[in-house]
């Protein structure tokens, strides 16, 4: 038997619900409470176990400071937080390049326990007078035209199902995008499959590196990261492989004796994990990587954020910058939006003036992506044999993606 809804009418209308409380979903949540927004977030899950993405650049750190304050604050909670101090890659041929963080106007980016940053990011927007629900699940919506209220929302948890009705809606949900496939906008993809398997290691002999890895192989490439928060003297370092889902590499990165084979084959992080003692700990886990975005950022009192809106392969290390930096001026555009009539900001579609600026730099942001994308993977030349190499040689653009979810690439799920 279906649960009744639950009707508490305090609970059931908003101005705003904003889905998925990741980096974009939390950032937007404390732009609009700050600026006296009702916000309701919701999360679908109660505490998660991992999530792949911890190095932030010197161009974040502002950012971090703007939503979080001194992230290197005992109050802040993040454990073993650690300043970075940049990255060496082995891309284009065997030689090691620096790019060194201390020539930036920060002179370091930050590595960051990734579940603990995105807790502080929840915690700030509850601090801000948002209303964070986790463990409910968005499940779908309906547009209504009653009073001030555009949507009509179902809500699912264990307790039971849960109506609520907002003027705004807005979807961080990750790669996901739930809200915007219910509203049957398609995600645009570039044409990769790209995944990501990750193994975790450990060693008790120390490990002081300040560099994030970066190194090509044949098969696809590889980053490593010392994490923050080891324990006693036991250190973690995650090593992560990223190659096309459909190839044979694919198969042996998901079992943890093809993953050291593949490892094997690698001349940087293979040597680095052995001189340290690395052992490695826990099984593969995997995640979509691709790069993708909507076809439509927002629509009708709705739009995207995050990677909801666009997400780009994580050799960018660009993910949670663009969503606390795009959550910031969605946040702020919605607000406008909703309480600014003076501009014949009259609807809340694209053509009102602040949800089209938003839609315009959502657009910039795809296209310097994709150059920047084309300009990386250009200058590897190296394995023009190899399928995931060829693959990338064509330059990705407009014409070369294509959409629908049963062609999504890889499937959606995590391993
Ligand atoms: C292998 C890998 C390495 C990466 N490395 C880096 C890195 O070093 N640096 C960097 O900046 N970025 C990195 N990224 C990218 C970065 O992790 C993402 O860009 C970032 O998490 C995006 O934040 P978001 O809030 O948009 O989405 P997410 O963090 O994915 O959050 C979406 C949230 O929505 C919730 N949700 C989904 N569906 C529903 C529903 N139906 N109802 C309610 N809630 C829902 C999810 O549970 C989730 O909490 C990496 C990504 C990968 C795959």
């Amino acid at each position: 038997m279906a649960a009744a809804p639950l009707l508490d009418p305090a609970w059931t209308t908003w101005d705003v619900v904003i889905v998925g409380a990741g980096p974009a979903g939390a950032a937007t949540a404390i732009t609009l409470a700050n600026c006296g927004q009702r916000v309701l977030l919701v999360e679908k899950r109660g505490s998660p176990s991992f999530k792949l993405g911890e190095s932030l650049p010197p161009a974040s750190i502002g950012l971090v400071r703007h939503f979080l304050g001194d992230p290197e604050s005992p109050d802040q909670q993040l454990p073993g937080l650690f300043r970075t101090a940049g990255n060496i890659a082995l891309w284009g041929n065997e030689q090691a390049e620096i790019t060194d963080f201390f020539f930036t106007p920060t002179g370091h980016g930050l590595c960051v326990d990734r579940l603990a940053f995105d807790e502080a990011l929840c915690t700030k927007a509850i601090a801000a007078g948002a209303t964070l629900l986790r463990d409910v699940r968005f499940q779908s919506c309906t547009r209504i035209e009653s009073g001030n209220f555009n949507w009509q929302l179902t809500l699912t948890s264990r307790a039971g199902i849960r109506q609520v009705r907002a003027r705004y809606l807005v979807d961080c949900s990750g790669r996901q995008a739930v809200v915007a496939r219910m509203l049957g906008v398609p995600r645009l993809y570039q044409g990769d499959r790209l995944f990501a398997y990750a193994q975790w290691f450990s060693c008790s002999g120390g490990d002081d590196d300040r560099y994030t890895r970066i190194e090509a192989t044949p098969h696809g490439w590889w980053y490593s990261n010392r994490l923050p928060g080891s324990g006693g003297n036991e250190t973690r370092r995650l090593v992560v492989l990223h190659t096309d889902k459909d190839l044979p590499a694919a198969r042996l990165a998901a079992s943890r004796q093809g993953f050291d084979q593949l490892l094997d084959g690698s001349t940087h992080i293979a040597l680095l994990l052995k001189a340290r003692g690395y052992r490695s700990c826990g099984s593969i886990r995997g995640a979509p990587a691709h790069s993708q975005r909507l076809r439509d950022f927002c629509g009708d009192a709705w739009m995207a954020v995050g990677d909801a809106a666009q997400a780009y392969d994580p050799l960018s290390s660009q993910g949670i910058d663009k969503a606390l930096r795009t959550a910031s001026h969605a946040g702020h555009m919605i607000h406008y939006a909703l309480t600014d009539s003076s501009q014949g900001a009259t609807g809340l579609d694209g053509r009102n003036p602040y949800i089209h600026r938003y839609d315009q730099e959502q657009h910039r942001l795809w296209q310097a992506f994709s150059s920047q994308r084309n300009f990386y993977y250009g200058v590897q030349t190296r394995w023009s044999d190899q399928v995931f190499w060829q693959r990338r040689r064509q330059p990705a653009n407009e014409s070369s993606q294509f959409s629908t979810d049963e062609t999504e690439p890889g499937g959606n799920g995590a391993i």
